[in-house]
């Protein structure tokens, strides 16, 4: 596959499609990234609270693709804001890498009022050249105002939960007018209802010989945002990389824009109640 790299605010380059790994149990880890990286995927989105980031260091080095070819990211978790650098130290450990290509802050956890000093030391990581890339996750437009605030560095990603019935305008506004790419989870409503069900996506797919899920990854394409989709299954990774033989309409992109039933349509949890 010929996957389009995107450019973000400090000049790296990302493959846009990409393949996570929430929920895959470290025992099938290793197998599910080698299995990714030999689809043809290049970028795998991990994080320390999935508890697999050994296992996809594993698959990173049998799988002999020069570092350069790959993009890592993961991700500090909450308990660990006030201790940043032990805790990327730990993930690179784990990973057996130098560097990742993009760390995040995986929710504000605004309660602990810790996220402000986390992202200084993730941008001095990334002075250090121990990551590449610095990001936030789970961050509504308060949340980024105030790391932002005093002239600080502005983050090159923000990945939050977004898909056809969930799409974040406002999260997607603030961060377009700042150059801040999104990054989708949860691309395809972590099967949380049927995108087969939703009629412009159905009808896209019917116009396009292709499935309710490509589709809709193309739509996230299209529209701008990284996606990483999650599976475990090799003819779901082909699947989910085979989405460059065909356009969606700007009817088709209009028609899916319409799906969107704001808050309603969130299917995990909110920032603000995750601590
Ligand atoms: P997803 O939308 O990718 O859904 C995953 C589910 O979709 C899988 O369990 C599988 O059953 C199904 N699926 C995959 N391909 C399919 C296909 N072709 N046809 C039909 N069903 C298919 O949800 P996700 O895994 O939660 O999100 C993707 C990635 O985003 C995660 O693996 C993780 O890397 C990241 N993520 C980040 C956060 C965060 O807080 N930053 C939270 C959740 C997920």
């Amino acid at each position: 596959a010929n996957i389009p790299t995107l450019t973000l605010n400090d000049g790296h380059t990302i493959p846009q499609l990409g393949f996570g790994v929430f929920l895959v149990e470290p025992q099938e880890a290793q197998r599910v990234v080698s299995e990714a990286l030999a689809t043809g995927y290049r970028h795998i989105d991990t994080a320390a609270i999935y508890g697999n980031e050994a296992e996809v260091g594993r698959a990173i080095a049998a799988s002999g693709i020069p570092r350069e070819e790959l993009f890592i990211t993961t991700k500090l978790w909450n308990d660990r804001q006030a201790d940043a650098p032990a805790a990327l130290a730990q993930s690179l450990e784990k990973l057996g890498l130098d560097y990742v290509d993009l760390y995040l802050i995986h929710w504000p956890a605004p309660q602990q009022g810790l996220y402000g000093e986390a992202w200084k030391d993730l941008v001095s990581f990334r002075e250090a050249g121990l990551v590449r890339s610095v990001g936030v996750s789970n961050f509504q437009p308060a949340h980024l105002n105030r790391i932002v605030a005093d002239g600080g560095v502005i983050p090159a990603v923000n990945q939050v939960e977004l898909h056809p019935r969930f799409q974040q305008r406002e999260v997607s506004q603030y961060c377009a007018a700042r150059d801040i790419k999104i990054e989708a989870w949860g691309p395809l409503g972590q099967s949380k209802y049927g995108l087969d069900e939703l009629e412009p996506i159905a009808a896209a797919a019917r116009a396009h010989g292709k499935t309710a899920a490509q589709v809709t990854l193309r739509w996230h394409l299209q529209s701008g945002h990284i996606v990483f989709p999650k599976t475990t299954h090799r003819a779901r990774m082909e699947e989910n990389i085979d989405i460059f033989d065909f356009e969606l309409s700007a009817a088709e992109m209009q028609a899916i824009a319409g799906l969107d039933a704001g808050e309603a349509g969130r299917v995990s949890s909110h920032p603000d109640e995750v601590n």
